[in-house]
């Protein structure tokens, strides 16, 4: 790819992910969906390829490679057309695991981060609740000290990897008394542990092979060495990873949203109706290329907020809105791609009819469209 953003080492990247997608993913991809999970065994695959340790230093045994890597693994794995295989993939790399490195211990890191490096350990990030989604300081999961032990009670609802998933990072209230997003902190569980319950696997809409759950914590014991990060911080900690977090989102969605629109161009390339292909109706063409044009914008609003990222700059707002407009632009993207399919872009397993409903999260998940609105009017002077 031709760009300021992405040198020698990212386009190897690419083109090695896109290999894998093409062979590992695209011809099993309708079973996982069926079966509603990734196998184990392709997640290891990824691990032993070095995908799950992108970013993480290398004395680490990562890569440490920036944060367009993990965009070049979020967008190859989004034009797989599977938008489940993408979140199964980018909450373990992106969006849980980096939690261990910012906020580890060496001791935390040396116990867990070879094994999610290699996969063998998949990891989710619990912070949703019943009660509480879009308002993170709203979560009513205490943690209350006892002995060498947290003991944690409340539930998590949504959560991405959490049926099949191995290792946690939990956020739960440890000072109820404290205002506002103080006094929420993280701890890593490990599935199995006693009084922590995996409740129903949730049908969902779309990304139907990526597993979500529900989970339950019921006087659950956790070592006071699982906490992860500083006692009361953890808030701070998931909305320092909620940058890797939202700009994945926005790789996902136009990397879906551009592949949905390359296939529907041939579409109506070979569609004929009133004496000539579909491509012929200015209407449809003009609207085609719209969307082109708004996803070329979204894609570089979305690198523009990477760089500053990658650079140590405040970009809250930035990647706040590019994650807002990717995910929107994604949504009309995809409404004109079903649209121009006719009927069977309606037709339950057409790859575009998938491809809508999967995209269909990314204006939702990882903070809301108005959410990220909001986190961007708040920083007005
Ligand atoms: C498939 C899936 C996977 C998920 N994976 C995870 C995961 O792995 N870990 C995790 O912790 N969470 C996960 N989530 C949860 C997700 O992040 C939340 O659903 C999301 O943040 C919205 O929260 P909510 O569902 O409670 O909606 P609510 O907070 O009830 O909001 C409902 C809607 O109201 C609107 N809204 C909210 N606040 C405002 C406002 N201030 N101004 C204007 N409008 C507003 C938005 O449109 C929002 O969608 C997942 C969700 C789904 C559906």
């Amino acid at each position: 790819m031709d760009s300021v953003y992405f040198r020698e080492e990212h386009n190897l990247l690419r083109d090695q992910v896109r290999r894998f997608v093409e062979t590992e993913i695209k011809p099993q991809g309708d079973a996982w969906e069926r079966d509603g999970m990734v196998p184990r065994q392709i997640l290891r695959k990824m691990g032993e390829l070095g995908y799950f340790g992108l970013r993480f230093p290398e004395k680490y045994g990562g890569s440490g490679m920036d944060v367009f890597a993990m965009i070049v693994l979020a967008e190859e794995l989004g034009r797989s057309t599977y938008g489940g295989v993408s979140v199964t993939v980018m909450v373990h790399s992106a969006m849980s695991s980096p939690h261990l490195v910012h906020a580890g211990t060496e001791a935390q890191i040396a116990k867990y981060l070879p094994g999610i490096i290699s996969g063998e350990t998949i990891c989710a990030i619990a912070v949703s609740e019943p009660d509480a989604g879009s308002d993170v300081a709203g979560m009513r999961t205490r943690a209350v000290r006892d002995g060498d032990d947290w003991v944690l009670n409340g539930a998590k609802m949504f959560i991405s990897n959490g049926y099949y998933g191995d290792l946690y990072f939990v956020a739960a209230k440890t000072d109820p008394q404290a205002k506002g997003s103080r006094g929420i902190s993280m701890f890593i569980v490990e599935r199995g542990t006693p009084g922590f319950k995996i409740g129903l696997k949730l049908e969902k809409f779309g990304i139907h092979c990526s597993d979500t759950a529900e989970l339950f914590f019921e006087d659950c014991r956790v070592p006071a060495k699982n906490m992860l990060g500083a006692e009361n911080r953890g808030f701070y900690a998931v909305m320092q990873n909620f940058q890797n977090e939202r700009l994945s989102i926005g790789a996902m969605a136009t990397s879906e949203s551009a592949k949905a629109l390359e296939m529907t161009i041939e579409h109506v390339r070979g569609r004929a109706a009133f004496g000539g292909a579909l491509i012929d109706k200015q209407g449809i063409r003009q609207r085609l290329a719209m969307s082109q044009c708004k996803l070329l914008a979204a894609r570089q609003l979305l690198y523009h907020a990477a760089w500053l990222d990658s650079q140590g700059k405040d970009c809250v707002a930035e990647v706040s809105m590019a994650k807002a407009h990717c995910a929107e632009v994604t949504q009309e993207v995809m409404y004109n791609c079903q649209q121009f399919h006719g009927g069977m872009g309606y037709i339950r397993e057409s790859a575009i009819e998938r491809m809508v409903r999967d995209a269909r999260l990314h204006a939702i998940g990882g903070g809301a469209t108005e959410v990220m609105l909001e986190e961007v009017a708040k920083r007005w002077h």
